[in-house]
């Protein structure tokens, strides 16, 4: 079975929720450490594909200890990162100063949309405006029951808005460009090293996932036992695997279906 799997080329994982579950210490589970043995030794590459920032998917990854780093970074939701010979990770400029050139615009042309979440925030103890550099960039609430009725209120405000979109997490949402999200740059990176959709294995575990687990970048995406249904739907639909384990030990329990093939 673990000599099969070299055709499985590019690994893209989400972080929290699906490499480490909830609760955790952090750590990375032995299983999936081995399963990232196997593969780097059959010559895989591999895609941590987070919402968080960089410096943040940094700190987790420390703390993670895998049995070796990640080749990139995918942060979030939108930019790329690629492991230099030295250890750190440096940013795919092309696709990442074309993203920001692109979200600069997106902000400037729906000011008018940030501004009315703004003001639905305010209003709201239970929701709070994230600002960077000193722009709203997204929001937190206070539980995922309250995330249903802002994604709704954002989805009625940013109606004429087709550009404007965003990526939800359990209690986090980021404004973004609709041309933007995990599928995106993971398609990017692809193209960059040359591996076709077909080589590729994705796991995620919730709603900001499910442009990379839902066929269209990844032949092979996985899910969790803890997944969102949402995402256990898109990942079924797209032939996928829905393991029975939660968090790391779902991943290499996937894993270990597809080292035999597709499943269908
Ligand atoms: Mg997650």
């Amino acid at each position: 079975m673990f000599g099969l799997m070299s055709f499985l080329r590019l690994f893209s994982t989400d972080f929290d929720g699906t490499l480490i579950g909830h609760p955790s210490d952090g750590r990375c589970l032995p299983a999936f450490a081995e399963v990232l043995r196997r593969h780097r030794a059959a010559g895989g590459l591999w895609a941590v594909n987070t919402g968080r920032g960089l410096d943040h998917a940094l700190e987790g990854l420390e703390k993670f200890s895998a049995p070796h780093e990640p080749d990139f970074l995918l942060t979030s939701e939108r930019e790329i990162f690629l492991r230099g010979r030295d250890g750190g990770y440096f940013p795919h400029a092309e696709w990442n100063d074309l993203c920001y050139a692109r979200h600069d615009r997106l902000f400037e042309v729906s000011a008018a949309v940030v501004r009315s979440i703004c003001r639905f925030a305010e209003h709201s103890p239970d929701v709070e405006v994230i600002v960077e550099d000193g722009r709203p960039v997204g929001l937190i609430t206070s539980g995922e029951h309250v995330m249903e009725d802002v994604a709704a209120f954002i989805g009625r405000e940013a109606a004429d808005h087709p550009d404007f979109s965003f990526q939800r997490n359990t209690v986090y949402l980021r404004f973004c460009h609709r041309d933007y999200h995990k599928g995106s740059a993971l398609g990017e990176l692809c193209q960059m090293l040359g591996i076709d959709r077909s080589e590729v294995f994705a796991a995620g575990d919730h709603f900001n996932d499910i442009p990379m687990l839902d066929g269209r970048y990844a032949a092979f995406p996985c899910c969790p036992s803890n997944a969102i249904p949402e995402v256990k739907r898109i990942v079924a639909e797209a032939g996928g695997y829905v393991a029975v384990r939660p968090a790391a030990d779902g991943i290499s329990e996937a894993w270990e279906i597809f080292s035999n093939g597709p499943l269908s």
